[in-house]
């Protein structure tokens, strides 16, 4: 088994967050009622005509500047002809021969340093409506919202070689893709998803193997799991003495297995020619090269300055950076509360944490780094300790507002009176007059044992640094 290479290469789709639709100016957005975001051109009434929205450009530009593509100054939109449901044109427009980018790459981290993962190239299209299938047998539903949503394509060239650099590459478009905000990337809702395309070749061999396809993929989960499976399946078909037939591959989530769905079609199946309806895409030098000044900081120079300005340890500037969302909500918090370390440690444990019990992504974090902030500081102006900000934190999650309203409100401010302190410390020693001779006997576990009931009487209000030392100063009298 271990003398095969795996060999993959991803066709990934990026919804772009423009406003309006590609061509035509319905709005965009997520969730709305089933056909109220059609008008007739997206609806493929005859005689309308498409007109091409210039953001669509500019952001696909943005995305080839972002990964090192060459930009095209000549392109055009071609018809990808197929008949599906959910296409009322019979045709979906999109880019063939020329499209707006080719020959970039994006670096991955793999266990052997750095790798370049080239990318063919980076068109736009338009994407399909969706099928509403009926769960009680009543059949299909079209609803044509998505119809005329614009996107990116991004090709890659077939060097990835693992799930796990698969996954490191998307986890890179996407981290790319946020941060220059082309697209909101939030794949539980289709705004990214892949085409995997897997073969499997002896080592030491030159050429590739036939691949198969699997199609619509947006959970990392399920991407590394269908190419380990997919992988294993055409090795074992080669062992046996079979080939490998060239097809589009469903994954099934729940038995943890390929389907066949139909033959692979090839580009002449599709019968492209260029749109009539549509102008050639021209772009002057001066365009590119505004673009590429309005490009914001990368993941990767982002993740260098906190480095060397914030001192982060390597792990912890690679999550970090990783996510636009997470570094925004960083350095705003970091400038307000002047404490970055706690910040660092608050984004890496608590916050991470949370996000990974609930399924949320760094985007859904409601609470703003202004809030975070000043969570911050209230611990280190010693107002609340740290387990009540922990509580705070989960407030903030659920319903964000201001964490010095939230401590008032819930009554969670520290106690640090010395009076109160004593008056717990005096009663906890009179419950507990066997710990106070086993402490006395040089038992260190008694203390933490007292300071751990006073605790629980005050619901951890009580400043745990005043109850270690008075603890201390009592039984020593
Ligand atoms: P399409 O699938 O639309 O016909 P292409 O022929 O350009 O488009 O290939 C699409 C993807 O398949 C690319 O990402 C490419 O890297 C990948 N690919 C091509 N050949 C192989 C192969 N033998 N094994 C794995 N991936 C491949
Ligand atoms: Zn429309
Ligand atoms: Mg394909």
């Amino acid at each position: 088994m271990s003398d095969y290479e795996t060999v993959i290469g991803l066709e990934v789709h990026a919804e772009l967050s423009t406003k309006t639709k590609i061509f035509c100016s319905c709005p965009t957005s997520f969730g709305a009622d089933p056909n109220t975001h059609t008008c007739p051109i997206c609806m493929a009434m005859p005689g309308t005509l498409p007109v091409l929205n210039e953001k669509v450009v500019e952001y696909a530009v943005k995305a080839g500047l972002a990964t090192n593509c060459e930009i095209s100054r000549n392109s055009k939109n071609d018809r990808k002809n197929y008949f599906y449901p959910d296409l009322p044109k019979s045709y979906q427009i999109s880019q063939f021969d020329k499209p707006l980018c080719e020959h970039g790459y994006v670096e991955i981290d793999t266990e052997e340093g750095k790798k370049k993962i080239r990318l063919l190239r980076i068109h736009i299209e338009e994407d399909a409506g969706k099928l509403n299938h009926d769960e009680f047998g009543g059949g299909s539903l079209v609803d044509l919202n998505r119809a005329g949503v614009p996107l990116i394509e991004i090709v890659s060239e077939p060097d990835l070689r693992s799930s796990q650099e698969v996954e490191q590459y998307l986890r890179k478009i996407k981290s790319i893709l946020e941060y220059i905000e082309v697209s909101d990337c939030k794949m539980q809702e289709g705004s990214l998803r892949a085409d995997v395309n897997v073969s499997v070749r002896k080592k030491g061999e030159t050429k590739f193997g036939t691949r198969t396809e699997m199609k619509n993929m947006n959970s990392f989960r399920s991407i590394v799991r269908a190419i380990e499976y997919e992988a294993n399946r055409q090795i074992d078909v080669l062992e046996e003495g079979g080939i490998v037939e060239q097809e589009t591959l469903r994954w099934d989530e729940v038995s943890g297995k390929t389907f066949s769905m139909r033959d692979k079609e090839d580009a002449q199946d599709y019968r492209y020619f260029p749109d009539p309806d549509l102008v050639a895409i021209k772009l002057s030098d001066e365009y590119i090269e505004n673009i590429k000044k309005g490009l914001p900081e990368l993941p990767e120079t982002r993740k260098k300055r906190y480095l060397e300005e914030y001192h982060l340890s390597e792990k912890d500037a690679n999550i970090i950076s990783s996510s636009k969302y997470l570094a925004d909500l960083f350095e705003k918090a970091s400038a307000i509360c002047n404490n970055p370390k706690a910040v660092n440690n608050w984004i890496i444990s608590d916050i991470s944490r949370i996000l990974n019990e609930t399924e949320k992504e760094p985007i859904d974090i409601s609470f703003d780094s202004n809030q975070l902030g000043k969570l911050v500081l209230l611990i280190d102006k010693g107002t609340i300790s740290s387990s009540i900000a922990k509580k705070v934190l989960t407030e903030l999650f659920e319903n964000p507002r201001d964490p010095e309203e939230i401590i008032k409100e819930k009554g969670w401010i520290q106690i640090s009176d010395e009076g109160a302190i004593k008056e717990v410390v005096l009663k906890v020693l009179e419950e507990n007059p066997q710990s106070i001779s086993d402490y006395k006997s040089g038992k260190d576990k008694a203390l933490g044992f007292l300071v751990g009931q006073a605790m629980k009487q005050t619901k951890g209000q009580a400043n745990p640094q005043m109850l270690n030392k008075m603890f201390i100063e009592e039984m020593n009298k």
